[in-house]
């Protein structure tokens, strides 16, 4: 266990953490909504310092960042733990609680290993990753400085002080949108999505690459005036946010079939009215996952599956046709 940042003492040992939104006002013994932070004696720890429950080299795309180094690997691990409560969670064996078999390593262990698989980066992903917020910020301070960059995939539910803090060690983020609709926030999440706008928008002026995900559940958040509404927003901060829409297969405790891809291609259409790169996740379309220059259309970066073809794309990330800067870091 290791001694956890931001909390404040109430009054007879119980505490209150700050590290997210919910505020958890946790008594001694208990843990909070992630199960990742526990009040032992009026102290608050983490519990999953340093405890990995999935690690890969995967190709940077899936996490997904197209416009972050494409065509690259990245080193990636989980740990386990989550502070939100969705019931169709895609990882939900490692984000609903501490499972059985777990690896412990310490900051430098993982970067060792980030370098032997010869990656440039390492990515905190599979589960929510702010809930390892001490871990995270140990591993990629010291990543920084050994020359490796870390990026998070996250729902981006943190407050704000600590996220200053984490933004300076941290490269990338693609931050998970789950839809525009407050109470779908609300009642399927246990969350408010203004605090994912206030990250958002705050990761955005720190100068970390940002892109978006957006998972379309069938009659949950899949309205085409929802999607206009978050495109806009999106666009208000920058038409150049790279959206990828994604679709839903049921896991957890939810059944609903899948994502129908016509109603994925609606909303790519919607989104695109406001936004220069849209992008279809866990769908095997060439086309909606190739970053076309949104001046002349010329085809820049195709990707089918996980094979990306960079061509049209000059060094400088302009577009070799019409010399249009990309928003794409080489
Ligand atoms: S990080 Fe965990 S314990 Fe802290 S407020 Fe969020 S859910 Fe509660």
């Amino acid at each position: 266990m290791k001694p956890a940042i931001y909390f404040d003492e109430l009054e007879g040992d119980v505490l209150q953490c700050h590290l997210c939104p919910n505020r958890c006002i946790i008594r001694p013994g208990e843990t909070g909504i992630c199960k990742a932070r526990k009040n032992v004696k009026g102290m608050l720890y983490s519990l999953n310092y340093g405890e990995l429950t999935s690690i890969g080299t995967d190709p940077i795309e899936k996490k997904p960042l197209y416009h972050f180094y494409p065509g690259t690997m990245i080193f990636s691990v989980g740990s386990w733990g989550c502070n939100l409560s969705c019931d169709f969670c895609q990882n939900w064996e490692i984000s609903k609680g501490r499972p059985r078999i777990v690896q412990r390593v310490i900051p430098h262990q993982l970067i060792e290993i980030a370098r032997s698989e010869g990656t440039p980066g390492l990515a905190f992903t599979y589960n929510e990753p702010t809930v390892s917020f001490e871990f995270v910020l140990d591993t990629s301070r010291a990543a920084a400085k050994e020359g490796i960059y870390s990026v998070l995939i996250t729902n981006g539910y943190i407050e704000q002080e600590p996220l200053k803090l984490l933004v300076q060690s941290i490269s990338a983020m693609n931050i998970d949108l789950k839809g525009w609709n407050d109470e779908f926030y609300a009642k399927e999440l246990g969350a408010s999505k203004k605090h994912v706008l206030d990250t958002i928008e705050f990761v955005l002026s720190a100068g970390v690459h940002v892109e978006i995900t957006t998972l379309i559940i069938p009659g949950k958040n899949d309205s085409l005036d929802e999607m206009r509404e978050e495109a806009k927003w999106l666009a208000s901060l920058s038409r150049d946010i790279p959206l990828h829409i994604t679709r839903y297969f049921p896991n957890y405790k939810y059944t609903i079939p899948p994502t129908d891809v016509k109603t994925l291609n609606e909303l790519h259409n919607v989104a695109k009215e406001h936004l220069n790169y849209v992008y279809i996740g866990n769908v095997p379309s060439e086309d909606l996952n190739t970053t076309y220059c949104p001046d002349c259309g010329t085809s820049l970066i195709k990707r089918r599956g996980f094979d990306v073809e960079i061509a049209n794309l000059t060094e400088e990330s302009r577009c070799s046709n019409c010399g249009k800067e990309i928003p794409v870091i080489l």
